[in-house]
């Protein structure tokens, strides 16, 4: 189900939109949220990650030298997930995505519904983020 408005999904976002994602918005467009879950007691971390409408990530890869990549669980509205060279998956709450490490790919809203997932960092050796181009207008107003 699509959210426009910001207070009426926020009433069903769970896990809460948490603060605006200062440290890494230069590697998004529009507006993100980020509300940590865990508290490091684990060797795995869960964040809750909010996008408002039309807000995308940067192309990306997790690196790992072994394991490590990323699980995304939808939770709340409606959003994109694509790999590089295969077509954009509609995500719905209930969805889950598993990006293994090395695979160049980005994650989003759509351009008409707030959306959220959690993002699991699952372990790994030499774990790295690399943040490559964004999703242009042109490539994302065609989903
Ligand atoms: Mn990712």
């Amino acid at each position: 189900m699509k959210y426009m408005n910001r207070q009426e999904f926020e009433k069903i976002d769970a896990f809460g939109i948490g603060a605006p994602n200062d440290a890494y918005a230069q590697y998004f467009i529009n507006q993100s949220f980020l509300k940590p879950l865990t508290g490091g007691k684990t060797s795995v971390g869960v964040a809750n990650v909010t996008f408002e409408p039309g807000c995308r990530n940067n192309w990306h890869i997790h690196h790992a030298k072994q394991g490590g990549g990323q699980i995304l669980i939808c939770t709340a509205g409606e959003g994109w997930y694509q790999e590089e060279g295969k077509p954009a998956q509609s995500l719905q709450p209930g969805d889950v995505v598993e990006i293994p490490a090395e695979v160049k790919h980005w994650h989003g809203a759509k351009k008409d519904s707030w959306f959220s997932h959690l993002a699991i960092e699952c372990p790994g050796e030499e774990t790295s983020n690399e943040w490559c181009e964004p999703v242009t207008d042109e490539q994302y107003d065609q989903l």
